[in-house]
């Protein structure tokens, strides 16, 4: 395993980092034993870095994690990612009852790596502000309950800049993946923590799979014209690994081959490893996604930003993922996610344009925005989508965050 530094001072991490999101299941239940073994299996192969989160698997994440560190004694060989959930934070005294809670899950005292969980805009850090969190984190930094700080980010890129810029953060949490330079926080924000010595975890190395096993024929085909057999997901997470200022790439794993495969890639990636042909690789199954785009969209945030709350390269980044991997479930919840402002967020979907044209002027692609914005919206759009985010945000109290956000 390689291990790479996240912050300036911190411990050695492993560059593959553990994902507690998705664990393995049996007959609609969580295979304890099976997580537990996978685990292990990690660990004993140089895994040293644990990722989980309030609401994973309904709060049994953390549970199960803890668990795990206790049964084989590895709370000082294995480093805890947690966060906070920001977006259920409405009042102070919130934030230590939910930090508590957490503790008391993963059945230890302290947090290695704690994150503000879901920022998507300088607001919802703002919020955080104003119910205390700089004391908090002061309080507990000092008294050794938190090791290091950070945020993670689902958001427009200069919102990224924003939060990256308002306090003085050790590392942060972004999705990037080579369908993704250019989205979110995207390769200029990576570069932006890295020059700010602020340490970057990558999370949807292989956005939900759909780069991995899901990814179209024509790159399968593409990739299989490499002299050696590789997957789709070793090129992926191999692309990331390829850039000297990524951290720890985090991945959701519970089949054994990907984890084994994932090793495997970690062990093998140094930055800037990647040879011209195999960036020529990547580059053409770039080309190949570009061609089944719908939308031409390079996500340049030039239209940007709407003055009525369209996340417009957003949106035409989901639009694309339906036509690169079909109607996928996934593609639908993050579309609907935006359209009804998802994790006390504000809402962002096509459905917003007023169709007063103003973005149109400053497209380099000359995309009809507007005609476009409308039809991705026609085709993404599902009631019974719709139903099921209102369902998973009222589980998640972010209805009650949104309120507070607006008054
Ligand atoms: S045309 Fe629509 S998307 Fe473009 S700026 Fe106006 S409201 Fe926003
Ligand atoms: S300006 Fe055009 S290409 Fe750039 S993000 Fe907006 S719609 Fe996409």
């Amino acid at each position: 395993m390689q291990y790479r530094k996240l912050v300036k001072g911190g411990e050695k991490l492993s560059v593959l980092g553990y994902g507690c999101m998705r664990f393995p299941s049996k007959n609609g239940r969580i295979d304890i034993k099976k997580s537990e073994e996978q685990m292990l299996y990690a660990f004993e192969n140089g895994v040293n870095y644990y990722d989980t989160a309030y609401p994973y698997h309904g709060g049994k994440s953390e549970v199960i994690l803890g668990k795990f560190i206790n049964k084989y004694n590895l709370r000082d060989k294995i480093y805890i990612a947690d966060k906070l959930p920001a977006y259920l934070v409405n009042k102070p005294i919130q934030i230590e009852k939910y930090f508590n809670t957490q503790l008391k899950r993963l059945n230890t005292d302290y947090i290695d790596y704690y994150l503000m969980h879901m920022l998507d805009s300088l607001q919802s850090w703002q919020k955080l502000k104003k119910f205390g969190i700089i004391d908090f984190i002061k309080e507990k930094k000092k008294n050794g309950q938190i090791k290091h700080i950070g945020f993670s980010f689902h958001g427009r890129p200069e919102e990224f800049i924003k939060i990256l810029e308002d306090y003085d953060w050790e590392f942060c949490q972004i999705q990037f993946n080579y369908l993704d330079e250019y989205n979110q926080a995207g390769l200029a924000g990576l570069k932006k923590a890295y020059e700010k010595g602020i340490g970057v975890v990558i999370m949807e190395p292989l956005r939900g799979g759909n780069l991995a096993s899901k990814a179209p024929d024509k790159v399968k085909e593409k990739f299989a014209d490499y002299s050696e057999k590789r997957s789709p997901a070793f090129w992926g997470l191999r692309w990331i690994w390829n850039h000297k200022e990524v951290g720890v790439v985090l991945s959701g794993m519970n089949v054994d081959e990907h984890i084994k495969e994932n090793i495997k890639v970690a062990n093998l990636t140094t930055p800037d490893s990647m040879s011209v042909d195999e960036i020529k690789i990547i580059d053409e199954v770039k080309e190949i996604y570009k061609k089944l785009m719908k939308v031409p969209c390079t996500g340049c945030n030039y239209c940007m930003p709407c003055p009525f709350g369209v996340d417009i390269p957003g949106a035409f980044s989901d639009y694309n993922s339906k036509y690169f991997f079909g109607k996928s479930r996934i593609t639908q919840f993050q579309y609907i996610s935006r359209v009804v402002g998802f994790g006390g967020g504000n809402k962002s979907g096509a459905d917003l344009c007023t169709e007063c044209g103003k973005c149109e002027k400053h497209c380099p692609q000359n995309i009809q925005i507007r005609k476009e914005l409308k039809s991705a919206h026609k085709e993404l759009d599902s009631k019974l989508m719709r139903f099921f985010v209102k369902i998973v945000m009222r589980f998640m109290g972010a209805r009650n965050n949104k309120k507070e956000v607006s008054e």
